[in-house]
């Protein structure tokens, strides 16, 4: 009996491994078609500065919207666009996107919107053939590098391999800010702070989530806040989803917010009606 048990074990797990492989050889298919076929699409959250309540900033969230599959989280087809180098392209286009949007945004609206887009550690590796082309379109398109931020995760500058530090200074010299993502929760130490040069820190929301009642969240937030300002870059807290956290952090000198309180990630036009008012009509009245 222990026997079969034991090989009865052993086909499940051969039968769920041959089942994953599959689902995931699908999945690479899918992958590759999904820029041909159109199927990406940027969604955009406002980034809302505390003080005043206004909205300059929005993080650009990936979304792949799969024809049976429907809306692919990106947790789940980054990592596979990662093994597969599909996210070198994939990336290019979030950023020829993100710049025709914010261009797009300045000549109908007349205000420049910087947009945030994220990047994992793997995609610095292809940076260097890129990088001029990206100035380029920045160029082409009138839009500064200030109107672009790029996110990236506390992981990337503990990897001294990839040059990181040249890159940030390249980003610097086009004015591309730079914020760190998910602060706190990776394995980076602080010395990194001083070491590279970085506008902005978000909080990560496993820090905000709770600040209204674990006081030893509100101590790491009010302290993340303090050193950050000292060091000179700004603070963005994210996953904010109660006014009760929205009037700590300002209270504690966080400079930016952003989570469901304000909105959820938006369509363009989602976006335009909510932050960016219509002055004039886009496309030819309402559509329905
Ligand atoms: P992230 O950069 O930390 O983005 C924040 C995530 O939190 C987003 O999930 C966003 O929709 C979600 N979020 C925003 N406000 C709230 C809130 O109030 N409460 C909660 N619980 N969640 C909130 P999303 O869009 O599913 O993205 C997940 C992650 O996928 C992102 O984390 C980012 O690391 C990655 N990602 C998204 N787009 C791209 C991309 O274009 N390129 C790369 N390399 N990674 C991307
Ligand atoms: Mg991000
Ligand atoms: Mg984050
Ligand atoms: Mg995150």
């Amino acid at each position: 009996a222990a026997k079969d048990q034991g090989r009865n074990r052993f086909n499940y797990f051969t039968a769920s491994m041959q089942e994953y492989a599959r689902y995931r050889m699908r999945l690479i298919q899918d992958l590759r078609q999904a820029l041909e076929r159109c199927e990406f699409e940027l969604r955009f959250q406002p980034i809302v500065e505390l003080g005043s309540g206004k909205v300059f900033k929005a993080e650009a969230l990936l979304r792949w919207n799969h024809s049976e599959r429907g809306s692919v989280s990106p947790a789940e087809f980054i990592p596979v666009a990662e093994d597969t180098g599909l996210i070198f392209e994939i990336g290019n286009w979030v950023f020829e996107q993100a710049a025709r949007q914010s261009a797009a945004w300045r000549k109908a609206y007349g205000r420049e919107v910087q947009i945030s887009i994220n990047k994992s550690p793997i995609q610095f590796r292809d940076e260097g053939n890129r990088f001029a082309e990206w100035l380029e379109l920045l160029a082409s398109l009138e839009v500064s590098g200030s109107g672009i931020c790029i996110e990236i995760t506390e992981g990337l500058l503990l990897d001294a391999k990839m040059g990181v530090s040249d890159k940030l200074l390249a980003y610097r010299d086009a004015g591309i800010q730079v914020s760190l993502d998910d602060f706190g929760t990776g394995y980076s130490s602080l010395a990194y702070l001083k070491r590279f040069d970085i506008d902005y820190l978000k909080i990560d929301q496993s820090f905000t989530r709770n600040l209204e009642t674990d006081e030893s969240d509100l101590t790491l937030c009010e302290a993340i806040i303090v050193m950050a300002h000292k060091l000179g870059m700004k603070v963005i807290a994210e996953g904010v989803e109660t006014a009760g956290q929205a009037e700590i952090l300002t209270r504690i000198g966080c400079d930016y917010a952003q989570g469901y309180l304000y909105s959820q990630p938006l369509d363009i036009e989602g976006f335009e009606q909510k932050y960016l008012g219509k002055h004039q009509v886009i496309g030819g009245g309402n559509v329905s």
